[in-house]
């Protein structure tokens, strides 16, 4: 009989997969997407994926054990694995990267070693423990076992690993094999009144000289609802009744020990959406159905069309009607946006209509929740749409029947640290053809890759030129910033136009928001004495200034510093902090209008889970007047009473040496402009305030020439010969040495460039030549579009091996960031 193998995906960053034996007793519970654990390195036990199986034995190797295998249906089903497969070829990485972003940590167990104690150890003389050993066999107890890392945390031995390899060596501990799934289901408790509204009397008697008790049950009656007549009796959740009574658990032990009460538990349904959907699709207008069917029959013979819909035309509402329709036919949905931000107010509009087949999933949620979702899917086949940021696209979809990928056109699609560096967008459509899905891209300001695809007839094309009930877009004004300094019409951030327009906003009762891309207090420290300036001691980057936590904070690396009285360098009290982040827009704006509600949305006022659907409810339901953010501010949102947004800096956007930076900038001035006038026109306003207000951006924002801005961008991408003209791909090096990397990079561009010849140019610095303490160049591959990808790619490759040579690449790192 022959011995099979299986070819494992391990969680790691490395270009192939591993061969392990199959043992006779797992022959039937290790098969393809199935998760198994196995020994890889000394004595390193990690979950992986089965990718395949053969009766092939490898040969000139050994081949280690499957040490566990831990499912009976695939975790991973094999379309899944082949979009994992296209991501690590196309993108360059190894597929255990693409698998440790595609699945979430609870379903990868532990990626470390487990131990406990050897159950054949007899503590005595002969093998006497030292107080190290002592410690860690205490801790572990007689069953319990424990990965490395938590005992590292318990503890604090020096040289852990080692120890604990040499108590194995001994024989004292053994690599566990009862590992531990971390995912848990997750559970609450409820408590159950056991009285009815005729026996309230009795139950409260019977805890008449007990305070807290009565307490207690005074907050479950009310709570629970069984003093109203009539009314269904609810089940309250444990911990918020201990919470609103103020009493401890031991109060309720002796209310549930009195028979008043009993507890049960309760598995947590996430998918649960409490409010009662309307299952009413919006009336479409004219010019919406007319869209609606033109998508329709454009993807009879194209996979995928572009809507391009100026802002609030209602390509929401148009994606429900095609969102109703594919659930109709039975088929699963995805739905992606760029940023988590959005997913906030579409979770609402979405479940009004669809109830709970809505599913969101995104980076925020906890991993349980994560595990949740990905076992919901792969048990049932029912219709959802799942509604998500870009590693949504990794779930296990089964009959995936429309992929919605929405603000096509933005950068976050594209993920730049760490591997897979993909873009969602791409991959989604990538996915979508996988499953024979349609796709639809929507965007106010195309991608110029899209829109080129679509104007030639790769990608079909419908246009939404209106917006909704006819509103006009805002006018844009330009301010020109230097002039304003001039004639001292500045007041902090703002000009004074900006002033006077929130303030008529604010009058009117209606809401501003204000956009400037820096999170942060002040960007720039400086002492006035000796022009010293803080940076980072890991990065080549100077410090933000964070005025709540009074610190300088680098933001490529998250390093935080104090904040001098004294200058460093010359000893003075020169200290001084330049320029507005949103922390100190914030302030300002609070001190020029003292009577308004000020709110902020960036990374530092975002970073718990629902973080930005506080700001958003609360800015929503006007409890504020003016919203100050960053980027989070300029996309996607709806809010109809914004009548005012202030572009606070637009040079910041436009000023960036990278061949993307027009577009971007076009592209996030436009769609902040398109957050005004939505709800109703009048006195909608857009202020951009600029040093440049001749740059040519700005007239085409000004404008909101679409097209203008296209045809002008098209030609320059032509001109230097930049996608959608040519492909690019960078690839990156990093070594803690300076000059071993100018050296090494040399080199490196010198082997590509004796095959691929002018395609190759560089090494050059980045604008950040220095993060987390290594130095970066950067080589930039340009090959001609129609260029084929897969002799490119081997190129790169039997570079990379060649250049293994050079011991400099010991300490590199050396990566791919294609179509960046
Ligand atoms: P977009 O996604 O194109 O920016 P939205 O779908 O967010 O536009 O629509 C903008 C606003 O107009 C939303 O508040 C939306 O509810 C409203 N709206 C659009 N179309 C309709 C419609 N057919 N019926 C009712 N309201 C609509
Ligand atoms: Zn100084
Ligand atoms: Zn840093």
């Amino acid at each position: 009989m022959s011995r099979w193998y299986a070819e494992i995906i391990l969680p790691l960053p490395l270009d192939t997969t591993f061969t392990y034996a199959i043992p006779a007793e797992m022959e039937n519970s290790v098969r393809v997407g199935y998760r198994v654990i196995v020994p890889f390195g000394r004595k390193k036990y990690y979950t992986g994926i089965v990718r395949s199986l053969t009766t092939q034995s490898p040969e000139g190797f050994e081949t280690k054990e499957i040490a566990v295998a831990l499912d009976n249906h695939p975790i991973v089903r094999h379309p899944q694995l082949k979009l994992w497969e296209w991501v690590a070829e196309y993108y360059m990485c190894a597929a255990g990267d693409v698998y440790k972003a595609a699945v979430p940590s609870g379903l990868k167990v532990e990626s470390e070693t487990f131990v406990e104690v050897n159950p054949d150890y007899e503590p005595g003389e002969d093998t006497p423990l030292d107080d190290r050993e002592a410690m860690i066999v205490s801790l572990l107890g007689d069953e319990k076992c424990m990965a490395v890392s938590a005992i590292a945390r318990e503890l604090t031995v020096k040289n852990l690993p080692a120890l604990i390899t040499s108590m194995i060596d001994k024989g004292i501990l053994v690599i566990s094999e009862k590992i531990i799934e971390r995912y848990r289901a997750v559970r609450h408790t409820v408590v159950i009144p056991e009285y009815d509204i005729s026996g309230m009397a009795d139950a409260f008697s019977s805890v008449k000289s007990a305070k807290k008790q009565e307490r207690l049950l005074m907050t479950l009656t009310e709570m629970s609802g069984v003093n109203r007549r009539g009314a269904d009796v609810k089940e309250v959740d444990r911990k918020e009744l201990l919470d609103r009574a103020g009493v401890t658990s031991a109060v309720l032990n002796a209310v549930i020990k009195k028979g008043l009460a009993r507890i049960e538990k309760r598995e947590i349904n996430r998918f649960k959406f409490d409010g009662t959907p309307t299952g009413k699709l919006p009336l479409l207008t004219q010019a919406q159905m007319k869209a609606c069917d033109e998508i329709t029959a454009q993807w009879r013979d194209k996979s995928t069309v572009l809507l391009h819909g100026v802002t609030s035309s209602g390509k929401t509402e148009i994606y429900s009607h095609l969102i109703d329709a594919a659930l109709s036919r039975g088929e699963q949905v995805l739905y992606l946006v760029p940023e988590i931000a959005l997913t906030t107010q579409l979770t609402r509009r979405l479940q009004n209509v669809f109830g709970n087949s809505v599913v969101v999933y995104h980076s925020k949620f906890s991993d349980n929740e994560r595990v949740d979702i990905w076992k919901t899917m792969l048990a049932e086949q029912t219709p959802r749409v799942i509604l998500g940021a870009r590693s949504s696209l990794f779930l296990p979809f089964g009959r995936l029947g429309l992929v919605i990928v929405d603000e096509e056109h933005e950068s976050s699609y594209k993920q730049a640290d760490p591997a897979p560096r993909y873009n969602a967008r791409d991959t989604a459509l990538v996915l979508a053809s996988m499953h024979g899905a349609k796709a639809l891209l929507g965007s106010a300001t195309p991608s110029v890759e899209t829109y080129y695809k679509a104007i030639n007839g790769k990608f079909g094309l419908v246009s939404l030129t209106t917006r909704y009930n006819e509103l006009p877009l805002p006018p844009i004004h330009i301010v020109d910033m230097k002039r304003a300094r001039q004639r001292g019409e500045v007041e902090g951030p703002l000009s004074l136009d900006a002033v006077r327009s929130i303030n008529g906003a604010v009058e009117a009762s209606k809401q501003a928001i204000l956009f400037r891309n820096r999170r942060g207090f002040a960007p720039m420290v400086r002492c006035k004495q000796c022009a010293w300036v803080p940076k980072c001691q890991y990065c080549d980057v100077s410090l933000t200034y964070h005025n709540h936590s009074r610190q300088l904070v680098c933001h490529y690396c998250g390093a935080v510093y104090e904040l001098p009285d004294l200058c460093p360098q010359c000893r003075q009290p020169a200290i001084e902090v330049i320029g507005y982040g949103t922390e100190r827009v914030e302030g300002e704006i609070e001190n020029i209008f003292p009577a308004s509600k000020v709110l902020r949305m960036d990374l530092d006022t975002t970073r718990n889970k629902d973080g930005y659907e506080s700001i958003i409810d609360a800015f929503s339901s006007h409890k504020a007047d003016i919203l100050v953010g960053t980027q989070m501010v300029t996309k996607g949102l709806d809010f109809g009473t914004v009548s005012t947004v202030v572009v606070i800096n637009a040079d910041e956007l436009i000023n960036i040496p990278d061949f993307k930076a027009s577009e971007r900038a076009f592209n996030m001035l436009e769609q902040v402009s398109g957050r005004a006038g939505r709800g109703d026109a009048a006195g909608s306003e857009v202020i951009i305030q600029t040093y440049t207000p001749d740059h040519p951006i700005l007239q085409f924002v000004s404008g909101h020439s679409y097209l203008g801005f296209y045809e002008h961008e098209i030609e320059e991408r032509k001109r230097y010969l930049y996608p959608p003209f040519t492909r690019i791909i960078y690839i990156y090096l990093k070594h803690a040495d300076a000059s071993v990397l100018q050296q090494f990079s040399h080199a490196y561009a010198q082997l590509l460039a004796s095959q691929l010849g002018s395609r190759v140019s560089g090494p050059d610095q980045p604008r950040v030549t220095r993060v987390k303490s290594l130095y970066i160049q950067k080589i930039m591959i340009k090959v001609e579009a129609g260029a084929s990808l897969a002799k490119l790619r081997q190129v790169l490759k039997d570079t990379y091996v060649k250049m293994a040579k050079n011991p400099a690449i010991k300490n590199s790192q050396v990566y791919y960031d294609v179509d960046p």
